[in-house]
């Protein structure tokens, strides 16, 4: 599997789950990857499995500072970017009646303002013909109820593959999101709030309304995070791909 020979690749929220799950693929895939996250020794771990051509740097993408030190770390490493995969970003429930300002602002400052400034601060270091991927959700078209503010930000990364596409066709890089449906990753357990019986609950209340009747495995989105990453994609820019088992397609 070479389809990303030579490559350098940046992915936030490399650490865990599909992040996780398409570092280990582009290496795979032939590219050197770098890979952000906020929690040194889950990066440590993630950089055991992921095995050689990893490097990565402790930060938080809604923090300008970091993303000048993470693009800092690559220029020094690399010289230039081929992919950036902007996949970090959290949702946490609180029902519209309930939250808080704290809870909207995180939500946004993560999801919205740290996507849109990665990508900005990526620009300098991006070489003409890259791609970039963003990480949005089935939930940009989908009601999510206790998940209002989290959906909102998802669908506001929609839109910035469309501006972005126009914004950087003249430099033939293309800019597409990616949105997956139910995912078995460890977030629905770790960053939503849920308890484990109330995680469990929703996995299987998403496992029954969804066509293909299970979630899917962050390995599938890898796959198709590698697709528009290669140029098996190089006519495709400006969509939205689901990858979803159906949820929110029929
Ligand atoms: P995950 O397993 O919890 O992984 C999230 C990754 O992002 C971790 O590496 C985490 O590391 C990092 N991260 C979170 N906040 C960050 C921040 N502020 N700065 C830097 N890194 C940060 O979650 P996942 O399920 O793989 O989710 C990945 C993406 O897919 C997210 O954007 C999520 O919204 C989206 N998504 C997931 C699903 C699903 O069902 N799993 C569905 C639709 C969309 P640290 O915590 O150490 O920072």
């Amino acid at each position: 599997m070479t389809k990303l020979n030579g490559k350098i690749a940046v992915i936030t929220g490399g650490s865990s789950g599909i992040g996780l799950a398409t570092a280990k693929r582009f290496v795979e895939e032939g590219a050197k990857v770098v890979i952000i996250g906020r929690r040194e020794k889950e990066l440590a771990e993630a950089a055991a499995l992921i095995g050689p051509n990893v490097t990565t740097v402790v930060g938080d993408v809604s923090r300008l500072e970091d993303l000048d030190h993470l693009f800092a770390v690559v220029k020094e490493k690399h010289g230039h970017i081929d992919i950036l995969f902007a996949n970090a970003g959290a949702g946490t429930i609180a029902p519209l009646a309930e939250a808080s300002e704290a809870h909207f602002d995180k939500t946004f400052d993560v999801n919205v303002k740290g996507m849109f400034f990665t990508v900005q601060k990526a620009l300098p270091i991006f070489r003409d013909g890259g791609s970039i991927i963003l990480t949005s959700s089935v939930s940009n078209v989908k009601g999510l109820p206790g998940f209002s503010a989290y959906a909102a930000s998802k669908a506001a990364v929609r839109n910035f593959a469309r501006s972005w596409t126009l914004e950087l066709i003249g430099r033939n890089i293309r800019v597409n999101t990616l949105s997956p449906g139910a995912i078995e990753t460890p977030a629905l357990e770790t960053t939503t709030g849920l308890t484990r019986e109330q995680a469990e609950q929703a996995a299987a209340q998403f496992a029954s309304q969804i066509p293909m009747g299970r979630r899917g495995q962050p390995e599938e989105i890898a796959a198709a995070v590698t697709f528009l990453a290669s140029d098996d994609s190089s006519y495709v820019t400006g969509i939205d791909l689901p990858v979803d088992g159906a949820w929110a397609q029929v």
